[in-house]
């Protein structure tokens, strides 16, 4: 008997729309399988559903490789890695960008693997057990169809723990990545440490929102606040955009400000950045009691709510560092706010920004809506694989 699931009567209806995940309480019983196994998805009359991996640990027991009857062997993870790779190409300019995200895991079918490209390099998140067991036939895969010179593991990621995985970290294949890999992103250039920076190294999520900066479109953005900066992305855009705009970076991490006072500089115009590191809270309450102002803000925070438990706590401080910042505007001033939270709709977080201008008591109008860069996609079939939200507001 080849390894099976059966589920509860009418918990087929999600796998039936495309959805790649089994909920553990969706499952009636557990026939063979092994944690980390493939497995058959069956419905409650034992139809076969999907082909997917096992982990009884994890409150997301399995993950759909695929609604077909068909074997998911190498040559299966081979055609899913050929037909993300295929997909970027339409997406990325490879004259202007050498970075990007090659597989963005379930909304490039291939559930817990993240493949994100810096130069010459490689580096790859495998975020659950079902993919930790095939980790070395991706990494052969991935250096026969992108061959680059190494491929670095980044898979020091909060989710693994509730698949029962601890971090791993180093290089699985060719050379050791410099400590600074220098990419090029729409033309322009950074220096990224994919072995101690956030993420893979670079928030390559926001490429399309920095390029679409709507204070870069308004010649009055002079003096501009990125806060929750990182490594100076917005910052050079911005600086570039308009040949007068000075920029503050402001950041809780000195390594990421130190990077992008280096990125200015790669960039010619670190004469134009001020970096102040510190809580942006604190900050940007001593800017207001200061009575200092800005034409632009970019509030780009962390993850503010990770589970649904933090929803309440989370809000209160996007609402918090929204209110702070519309104080701090000019008149006709413009922010630009992010949230990445997963678990904070696009609806919910407009509703945010709304309190927040109320309290602040300006009138404010949305003149874009932002989202994740689209080799970061976003699948129909999986509402999840949305998160990054972004609102461009002018202020009266
Ligand atoms: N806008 C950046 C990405 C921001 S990531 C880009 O385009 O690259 C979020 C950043 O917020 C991180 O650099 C982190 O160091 C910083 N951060 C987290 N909590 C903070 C806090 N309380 N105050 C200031 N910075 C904080």
């Amino acid at each position: 008997m080849p390894p099976r699931i059966i589920l509860k009567p009418g918990k087929e209806k999600p796998l039936l729309a495309r959805h790649p995940w089994v909920f553990s309480g969706a499952i009636a019983r557990v026939e063979n399988a092994r944690a980390g196994e493939t497995v058959d998805v069956c419905d409650a009359t034992g139809r076969f559903l999907a082909r997917g991996y096992y982990n009884p640990q994890s409150q997301i027991a399995a993950r759909v490789w695929t609604f077909d009857d068909a074997p998911v062997d190498r040559d299966f993870l081979r055609a899913r890695l050929e037909r993300a790779i295929g997909a970027r190409d339409p997406l990325i300019d490879r004259a202007t960008t050498n970075a990007y995200r090659v597989v963005n895991a379930e909304s490039d079918f291939l559930p817990g693997v993240i493949v994100d490209r810096y130069a010459d390099f490689v580096v790859m998140q495998f975020l659950t057990l079902g993919v930790e067991t095939r980790k070395m036939e991706l990494v052969e895969l991935v250096a026969e169809l992108i061959a680059p010179r190494g491929i670095y593991e980044r898979s020091d990621v909060d989710v693994r723990e509730k698949e029962g995985l601890v971090s791993s970290v180093g290089v699985l294949y060719g050379e050791t990545p410099p400590d600074l890999i220098e990419i090029r992103e729409s033309g322009f250039r950074f220096g990224v440490d994919v072995k101690r920076g956030h993420k893979t190294g670079f928030y390559l999520d926001q490429r399309e929102n920095r390029r679409q900066l709507a204070v870069s479109r308004q010649p009055s953005a002079v003096e501009i606040l990125n806060v929750f900066s990182y490594t100076g992305g917005f910052a050079v855009y911005a600086c570039a955009a308009n040949k007068n705009a000075r920029v503050v970076n402001l950041d809780a991490s000195r390594d990421a400000l130190n990077l992008a006072r280096e990125n200015m500089r790669l960039n010619d115009c670190d004469a134009r950045g001020e970096f102040v590191e510190g809580d942006a809270f604190q900050i940007l309450r001593r800017y207001r009691d200061q009575g200092k102002s800005f034409d632009a803000i970019i509030l780009d925070p962390p993850k503010f709510v990770s589970a649904q438990a933090q929803l309440h706590s989370g809000l209160r401080g996007y609402k918090d560092i929204n209110l702070l910042a519309f104080k701090l505007l000019k008149p006709g001033g413009t922010l630009v706010t992010f949230s990445c939270s997963g678990q904070v709709s696009a609806p919910l977080f407009q509703t945010v920004v709304f309190q927040a201008a109320t309290d602040a008591r300006r009138d404010a109008h949305i003149i874009a809506k932002l989202s994740q860069a689209p080799d970061h996609p976003i699948l129909l079939a999986f509402p999840e694989s949305e998160y990054l939200k972004g609102l461009v507001c002018r202020v009266d």
